[in-house]
């Protein structure tokens, strides 16, 4: 019989394997501006590592490790994250001691047993970084920045959400507050969050079950709970990142599961990856260093999944060579102007689009942008454009909507507004 490959085990085929390639020396270029090293950690820890950082209770540590008992009868595990190797190393190797903080980042394999699908698979790969002792809201605001920065560069169109989780002060008091709401829904609840109830009512708020989704709909939110100090610090960060146009949508539902993560919390999602959209997850964890054992440090980090990174760059590539990402339509010679200022703007931006001449009619301009497979049109109208204003057409559905055309917007501001007309 032929054997194959393990399920969830992917060979990286030369096909592909360039495009990682791009990737990650784009990550090692951004996150080297910012001072970060590479930590090479090992595959195969002991199991107890995982148990105590990720947590005894978590569905990876319960049912997705890869974890065996080696000939002198030690257990260990394939490691299914790369935080808690991090912490591990940076304890063990007293790295407090040796720089007042410590910027790391690794790439490599992660391993847990789910059900494989495409963009989930058994064995995986992340790039992480985590920045050890500082506590700051400068800090978060250059981590966020770093993470954008990197997704900037590989041109991807992507939303950073962002909440608070508050600290051991203020969240106990909202934790049992969402508690009792949960339980006066319960009958509306699945029977895992009937459980997250009693372990950790905030993951109610991230279950994707549609009845949970709309039983939880007007549940009480952390941000009212906020202690002061928190919510300077989450407004600091907020503050600094719109300081430098960089745009995140908070997200009141975002949760983490543990319960040492605390304030800053942070996902990207990618436009356009169907439900495995989540590219990037991360956040604050203060007490975690202390609880493995080492001194009171705090830290902050993310995991990239690099499959789902590859993917997205695949699909942009596959759009790239097909068509341009728009084609602008002007009506007349003052819209045609001003279409040629929008479509500058965008092009030094990378954005490939497709100018006609104002003096064609809109049908002859449709019927050309029909024949490019164009995703979307920007029609520029005489009497629209003197007021700031100009139609996007989405070609898939052939439906129209109204835009602000903002010259002073970025590039990608502007794309993702066009863009944002088939939500
Ligand atoms: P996590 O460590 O669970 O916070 O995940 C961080 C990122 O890793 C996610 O946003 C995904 O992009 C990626 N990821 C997590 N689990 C998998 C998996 N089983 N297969 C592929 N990518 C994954």
């Amino acid at each position: 019989m032929k054997i194959t490959a393990i399920r969830g085990f992917r060979d990286i085929l030369p096909d592909e394997s360039g495009l990682w390639q791009v990737l990650t020396s784009q990550a090692r270029a951004s996150f080297s501006t910012y001072g970060f090293s590479e930590i090479i950690l090992p595959l195969l820890e002991k199991t107890e590592l995982f148990a105590r950082a990720i947590g005894e209770t978590t569905d990876i540590v319960e049912k997705e490790m890869y974890t065996f008992t080696d000939r002198d009868d030690s257990s260990l595990t394939l490691r299914p994250e790369g935080t808690a190797s991090v912490i591990r190393a940076y304890i063990e190797h007293s790295l407090h001691q040796k720089e007042p903080v410590s910027k790391l980042f690794y790439i490599g394999p992660m391993f847990r047993r789910e059900r494989p699908q495409k963009g989930r698979y058994r064995q995986f790969h992340q790039i992480g970084a985590e920045i050890l002792g500082r506590d700051d809201a400068l800090i978060d605001a250059e981590l966020l920045l770093m993470l954008n920065d990197f997704f900037t560069a590989l041109r991807l169109d992507v939303s950073i959400d962002v909440n608070s989780l508050g600290c051991a002060t203020c969240r106990p008091r909202y934790r049992e507050r969402l508690r009792t709401f949960g339980e006066s829904k319960f009958a509306a609840l699945c029977e895992n969050c009937h459980g997250r109830l009693q372990r950790n009512p905030l993951r109610i708020l991230d279950c994707k079950e549609e009845g949970c989704r709309h039983a939880t709909i007007d549940a009480p939110i952390l941000a009212d709970f906020l202690c002061d100090p928190c919510r300077q610090h989450f407004g600091q960060v907020q503050t600094l990142l719109h300081n430098e146009r960089v745009k995140i949508t908070v997200n009141p539902r975002l949760v983490r599961g543990l319960d040492y993560y605390c304030r800053t919390s942070f996902e990207v999602l990618a436009l356009g990856l169907g439900s495995q959209n989540a590219v990037c997850g991360g956040g604050r964890y203060d007490g975690l260093v202390e609880q493995m054992g080492g001194p009171a440090i705090p830290g902050i980090g993310f995991a990239i999944g690099v499959e789902r990174l590859a993917m997205l760059l695949q699909a942009q590539e596959r759009q790239n060579a097909e068509a341009p990402d728009m084609f602008i339509a002007p009506m007349g010679e003052v819209a045609e102007n001003q279409a040629f200022a929008v479509a500058r703007r965008l092009r030094q931006d990378g954005y490939r689009i497709e100018l006609e001449s104002g003096r064609r009619s809109l049908k002859a301009q449709m019927r050309r942008a029909d024949k490019l497979a164009v995703p979307y049109v920007l029609i520029l109208g005489e009497n629209e454009i003197t007021a700031g204003k100009g139609t996007v057409r989405d070609m898939q559905t052939k439906t129209d909507r109204s835009l602000a055309v903002d010259l002073s917007a970025s590039a990608q501001d502007m794309m993702k507004a066009i863009r944002a007309s088939d939500v």
